[in-house]
């Protein structure tokens, strides 16, 4: 290998991996089955048999595999294949050609979170050059950048298999900082239906979107009050729960009364609080409020509310036993809470002990020229290193 003072130390092991892995445009509206197809082969290769768990649809999956026996409790390392789009953002480089320039990887997906992925299955050869006295399991999902649908799947089959529930390490970019927690959020979809009309005749119509308009003011109050009253946890920023409304598609002329209104919004809850509590008081609003008013003048008037996803958020005691083992394995300190969502929650709603500890920067993610440096590569490599060691060592 050639040496220069820029580059002094060696080319990370697990880079021509995550290469091949960045070129895989796994964009979340896409399908993820050429990458999952290649690391299904690539494990087979080395003697390992993959499950995977498909979508209704079968154009994405998520992948299972374990390395040592999975009835005794072991050690899940967790990951997404799917990443946020290009679309709309000035990329100097090709972001899916694995571009490296200045010891540093660059690609969609460098950072959050295929290098992670690359380093794990670099590291496969070495799970099984020893006996595992702890197993290893792969689990690397679809659809986490959407709303983390894809998982639950994978947990399910997990549990229907007999996996026994162990720790479980998500690998989202956190400079390997061990993260304890983040906000759960459920993401809903507002179905207002009322009855049109021209608009000359409005008060013998119903609003949808005016109607839609008392539930967003109702959803405002909500906030107010989790801000002015709590419940507070100021582990995390803001230390109350949110609500916001994102989306809202109403009316097509101005003539017409609408009759139907929709809006997203979501709830990201800290832990001493229930998002479905909280839909629970905006479906009595609802109900006692508003939909009288509206079936008084149109019988077949409806408020409905729809989940498009439901992420438990992830809530570790600092003083849980996992947070100071993985600290010790990762050496880069405690990153306390944080914003982003990730799968993490999930895993501990299915009895995992669970953290959140990968290589790279969550503030060099989803931007044009996402990249990951090699140093936080090379620390990746060995915080595996040092999992499969211990793995070999002891007993969960
Ligand atoms: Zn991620």
């Amino acid at each position: 290998m050639q040496t220069s003072p820029a580059s002094h130390d060696a080319t990370p092991r697990s880079l021509e991996l995550i290469r091949q892995l960045l070129r895989f445009d796994t964009t979340s509206r896409r399908s993820n089955l050429a990458l999952i197809d290649w690391v299904r082969d690539y494990l087979r290769s080395l003697g390992i048999s993959s499950r995977l768990t498909h979508d209704d649809d079968k154009a994405k999956a998520n992948l299972f595999a374990t390395i040592g026996n999975s009835r005794l409790p072991g050690i899940v390392l967790s990951g997404h294949t799917d990443v946020v789009p290009v679309d709309g953002q000035a990329w100097s480089v090709d972001p899916w050609a694995g571009v490296v320039k200045d010891e540093r990887l660059f690609g969609r997906g460098a950072a959050d979170m295929k290098s992670f992925l690359g380093i794990v299955l670099a590291a496969v050869p070495d799970m099984l050059g020893k006996p595992l006295a702890t197993p290893i399991h792969l689990a690397f999902s679809y659809d986490e950048e959407v709303g983390c649908i894809g998982v639950g799947r994978m947990i399910r089959d997990m549990q229907d298999s007999g996996v026994a529930p162990g720790i479980c390490i998500v690998g989202e970019p956190t400079s390997m900082k061990v993260v304890t927690g983040h906000k759960g959020k459920l993401a809903l979809r507002a179905h207002v239906c009322g009855r049109e009309a021209h608009s000359a005749l409005a008060p013998y119509a119903v609003n949808a979107l005016e109607y839609a308009a008392e539930i967003i003011v109702e959803l405002r109050r909500m906030q107010r009050d989790a801000a002015q009253n709590g419940p507070f946890n100021r582990e995390y920023d803001p230390p109350y729960t949110t609500l916001h409304v994102g989306v809202l598609h109403a009316g097509s002329a101005l003539n017409i009364v609408p009759r139907e209104c929709t809006f997203d919004f979501e709830f990201r809850t800290v832990p001493q609080d229930d998002a479905h509590r909280l839909l629970e008081r905006l479906q009595t609003y609802c109900t006692d409020a508003l939909l009288p008013q509206m079936q008084r003048i149109a019988p077949e008037s409806r408020i409905g509310f729809e989940t498009k996803s439901d992420n438990p958020g992830l809530h570790t005691e600092e003083r849980a036993p996992i947070v100071d083992r993985i600290e010790l394995l990762a050496k880069a300190g405690r990153g306390g809470k944080v914003g982003f969502a990730s799968e993490a929650g999930q895993f501990q709603r299915a009895g995992f002990d669970a953290v959140i500890c990968g290589p790279g920067s969550i503030a060099d993610a989803h931007k044009p020229d996402e990249f990951i440096t090699f140093e936080q590569i090379r620390k990746g490599e060995a915080f595996i290193a040092r999992v499969i060691d211990e793995a070999a060592r002891e007993r969960s």
